[in-house]
This record gives C-alpha cells, structure tokens and sequence, in this order.
C-alpha cells in the first residue's frame, strides 16, 4: 500500500516524498481506523484524506468542511490533476447540486465536498445505499465549545457514526488543545482513534512583542513592515470592526493600497475584500477575527496584531498564514493593558469564565515573558523544545536583569497612598508628577508619592509595572475599574524591603526603512 500511496502522490501531485506523518496517516486511514489529525495550517492536511480516496476502489469519500467560499479551489484543483471531485453547497444552483448528488451514486466521483448542514440533509437520504470509504472532517475543532470556533451544525455530526459505524473517520484541525482534541473524538464517536500531530513549530515566522507602543509608532512600524515587503502582502488584525476601519483608514491615508475585512460588512463586500487581497491588489488587510480561515496565500510576509488575541490558539493560527511558502516571515503583537481590560470583558460575556479566563491568562504571560517565545507557544501545544529559538524578539535582544527595589517601592507606596482607587494610566501619571487634571482634582498631586518617578518615561514605567504584575507583587482588580492593589505577597516585599529584580526596560530598536528615513 505504502508504494501505491507515493507512486499516487507523484502521479497526481508532482511531489516525491511525504511530509512526515502523512503516509502514517493515509495507511491508518486505509485501513479502516478512525484517525484524528492535528496539524498546522499548510502543513499538508488535504492529501491525508485525498491520497487513501485514490486507494481504494469502490466509495466515495466524503469532506465535510465549514469553508464553502473553498470548496470550488479544492475542486478545481483535484480535477485539474485528474482527481474526480465535486462540491455540494448552498452557493451552487439547486440544479448544480442535485446533478452532482444524482452522479455519486454512478461511482465517477471520488472525492465529495460537502457543507455540515447539506450532510446532514442528504444523509439520511443516502442511507446505506452510497457506498463511503471515508468521511473527513475538516476543521473539526468547530464541534467542540471547547475550541475557538464553535459551530452548532457540527455537534450533530455524531450521526455519521451512527449511520455509517463501519466507515473511517478523519478529525483534521489545525488548532486543538488537549481539551478539545478529546472533546472531538468524544463528540463524533470515533473508536479507538489514532492520534497523529504534527509539529507546530513554524521556524521561519519571527516572533515579536511590543508592550505598549502609541498610535504613531504602531503605524510607523506597519509602514515599516508594507514598505519591506512591498510587492508581498500582510495582515494587521485588529480587536474589534471600528478598529479595524480606523486602521485601513490610516493607511490609506499614508498612501497604501488597504482593505477592510470584518463581520459587519455584507457577503459582497467581504468576498470582494478577500479577492483583492488573494489576488495581491493590495498590500494589506485591516481586519477582525472573521478573516483568514482557509486563506491560502503563500506570499502574506508578515501579521502584525494591533491588539493581544483571546488566546494562544487564535494567535497561533492567525501568525500561520504568514510564511506559507516557508520562507522568513515576520509576526508582531502589539500589547497593551488596555487590550487586557477589554478582553477580560469579552471573558466575561462569554458564558465559559473560568476556562477562556486561563486562556487569556496564558496569552498574556506570552506577552510579557522574558523567555524565549517559541518555547513558550510550543509547549501551549505540548510540544517541548530544548533550546531557544534564536528567532524571536528575546532571543535576539535578551533582556538585561536590574535591580528594581526602588521602582518596586515607588510604585507600591503610591498604591497605597491612593488607597487601591487608580488605575494603570493614572498611578504612571502620578508617579511622574503629571499635571492632569483629574488627577489634580483628587488631590494625588498633594500625595508624597507625586513625582518620585519623574526620572522614568512613560513606557519605562509601563514595563516596570507590567512586570510588577507579573511577579505577583501588584495585581489589577478587573472587578473595580481595573484599580491597581498591593498583593499579599507586594505587601510583605515592602516591609521587608526584599530585593526585587527586574528586566531593564528597552527602547524600541531603530530601523532604517527603504526610503532611509528613521523608523521604529
Ligand atoms: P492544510 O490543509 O494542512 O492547511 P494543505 O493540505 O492545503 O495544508 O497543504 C499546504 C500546501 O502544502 C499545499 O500547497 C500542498 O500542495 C503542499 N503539500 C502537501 N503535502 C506535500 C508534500 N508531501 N510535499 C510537498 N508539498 C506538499
Ligand atoms: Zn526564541
């Protein structure tokens, strides 16, 4: 089977090797065992359910996937090889579709796509009678609440196991935790399912973090980035529509050729936003969340996040349509308390508190981490690794180790002396000896406090404080108007006057752009 597998794969794909794991998986899946495969977007999914279609004889194999706007590219692609496809979804005419459904019982196609509602209405009419070798569920992290992309539909494909017990199901998505790689295999009755991840790692996208830049320094550094690569394209995804807008605003503005992507736009508008894109009529996209699933692109050169994603899975996926073709691509997070305030409310909205809380607690110590960044994303996914990346913004730039008793004890002391009633912004202004108004009215500028922190820029303080949470000596009480407290912990470093170290806080490195003027 093995040889037929690859003589298939140079047949019909014009490739002359497996990636590692496909053939594990293509053979386990010919064999009639139920697989889940975790793999990362572009790690090759497709072939692990196309390859054991062409194996067997009788049978269609079905493709289950939300990612209608895609099933015609995978069509006209197999096809073109030689491989006959066909897709049956609600943007086809009803004709269309109903002449395929008529030709899947003649045994010409091989290869079925199919959307998870038009499944589940055909199913039953098929029972039995249609012989499946396969079914594969793409996406299949969209079944669990537990993953980041929950669509009712799916639960109720646990009817193809009772409908069809014999026949092999494949679970592929490129994001699941343990959790929901669990919830998966639980939630569509697979038996004794084979495991196969795939590694996650992604070496040739860079990893950067920003804490905290101003809004000229964000653009600056996203001119920076469209001028670098100017004839690629990259992605500047934002936290909400109004943000997204505001950004695609600004750069067309300087001059770029931008576009807007985001949930409130109409089907037209977005499909037409997503072509210009693919088709490289522009240089960016300003976008939410709603954009990228299923995006194929092999030259996005680099994503900057404007704001800190929900967790380490979306901001995995979403980094990983840069660099598709394997060549060196950049990835940038801007981060700031304030995207942390505002996530921490979605949190809380969102029905699942205690476990989209640890995912966001867990983004945010990827933000703020001293250590390398790819060790940390990686062991997210389960993944360890042994040494440091050499490509992320620590590695490359390690962080230099002070002592911060002093900064510890300032701070501290004007939390105190505004009893627990500031927030962030406000206790950095008081330190410094700001003379803002509504700081003034509450008399902090009378405090002893008010100044001691004048030798110290803003974004010092801010790092410094950042950290300070981070050690557990300060914390933010997200349930009073994000006010700053002294911990327990914070309360006894102060009378104890334990040392404190922190990391010395960095000045954005300068680049020359390729106009040559001076960039952040
Ligand atoms: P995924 O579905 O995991 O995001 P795809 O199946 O779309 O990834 O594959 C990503 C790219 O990798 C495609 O261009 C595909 O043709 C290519 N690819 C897959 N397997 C191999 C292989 N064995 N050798 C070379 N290229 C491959
Ligand atoms: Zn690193």
């Amino acid at each position: 089977m093995k040889e037929r597998a690859v003589a298939l794969l140079r047949r019909f794909y014009g490739y002359s090797e497996f990636r590692p794991l496909q053939l594990d998986i293509i053979t386990t899946a010919a064999c009639g065992r139920d697989c889940v495969v975790l793999m990362p977007t572009g790690g090759g999914k497709s072939i692990c359910y196309q390859i054991p279609a062409l194996l067997t004889d009788g049978g269609v194999t079905v493709v289950v996937s939300p990612l209608i706007a895609l099933m015609k590219d995978q069509v006209t692609a197999l096809t073109a090889n030689g491989i006959p496809a066909a897709a049956v979804n609600s943007m086809q005419t009803e004709a269309e579709n109903h002449n395929i459904l008529q030709q899947l019982f003649t045994g010409r196609i091989k290869i079925l796509y199919i959307s998870p509602e038009r499944l589940l209405m055909e199913i039953d009419r098929w029972s039995r009678d249609l012989p499946i070798s396969l079914i594969a569920i793409d996406e299949a992290h969209c079944i669990s609440q537990w993953g980041h992309d929950f669509r009712p539909d799916y639960t109720r494909l646990s009817r193809l196991k009772e409908l069809y017990p014999h026949v092999p199901v494949m679970a592929l998505t490129a994001t699941a935790d343990r959790l929901t790689r669990d919830d998966i295999a639980r939630q569509l009755c697979l038996r004794d399912p084979a495991t196969f991840i795939g590694s996650f790692d992604r070496p040739n996208i860079s990893l950067r973090v920003m804490n905290n830049p101003g809004k000229s320094q964000r653009l600056r550094y996203i001119a920076m980035l469209i001028d670098r690569y100017r004839h690629d394209s990259g992605i500047v995804y934002c936290i909400s529509r109004k943000s997204a807008e505001s950004m695609n605003n600004e750069l067309l503005g300087m001059g770029y050729k931008s576009v807007v992507y985001h949930a409130g736009l109409s089907i037209e508008e977005r499909n037409r936003a997503q072509d210009r894109f693919i088709n490289g009529d522009v240089q960016v996209v300003c976008a939410t969340v709603a954009f990228g699933m299923g995006i194929d692109k092999s030259n996005i050169r680099w994503v900057v996040h404007n704001n800190m994603p929900r967790n380490i899975e979306s901001y995995y996926q979403e980094i990983g349509r840069a660099g598709r073709d394997g060549v060196k691509a950049e990835a940038t997070m801007f981060y700031s308390y304030a995207d942390i305030i505002t996530l921490q409310g979605f949190v809380d909205e969102s029905g699942q508190q205690a476990i989209n809380s640890e995912k966001l607690k867990r983004m945010q110590e990827y933000a703020e981490s001293s250590l390398c960044r790819r060790r940390i994303l990686l062991s997210y996914f389960n993944e360890t690794m042994d040494h440091d990346c050499g490509n992320c913004d620590v590695c490359l730039n390690p962080p230099e180790r002070m002592d911060g008793t002093v900064i510890a004890l300032k701070a501290m002391s004007a939390i105190i002396r505004t009893e627990g009633k500031v927030g962030f912004t406000m206790l950095i202004d008081i330190l410094r000896g700001a003379s803002k108004r509504d700081l003034i009215d509450r008399g902090y500028d009378r405090i002893k406090t008010y100044g001691a922190g004048r030798d110290l820029s803003y974004p010092e303080w801010n790092s410094y404080l950042s950290q300070l949470i981070q050690l557990g000596l300060i914390d933010i009480a997200y349930n009073e108007n994000n006010h700053l407290k002294v911990t327990a912990y914070g309360a006894i470093v102060l009378r104890d006057r334990t040392p404190v170290t922190l990391a010395q806080y960095k000045e954005p490195e300068r680049r020359k752009t390729a106009r040559g003027r001076k960039e952040v």
